[in-house]
């Protein structure tokens, strides 16, 4: 899986099980290169990019 924001394929999985997402089997995903973190979703047939956590820009 790329990172929507800046292609990086370092992502890892994040558990979130012990959150409290209710609809998953769309784990979070985590850019280890910017920090982003995002999930994939289907909606109406269709993979959506759905951001949790912008970019870690500043550091
Ligand atoms: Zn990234």
């Amino acid at each position: 899986m790329k990172c929507p924001n800046c292609g990086d394929r370092t992502a890892v999985d994040l558990d979130t099980h012990s959150g409290g997402f209710s609809s998953d089997d769309s784990p979070l995903k985590e850019c280890g290169a910017c920090g982003l973190v995002w999930r994939v979703m289907m909606e109406h047939g269709k993979t959506k990019i759905d951001i949790i956590k912008q970019a870690d820009t500043k550091k």
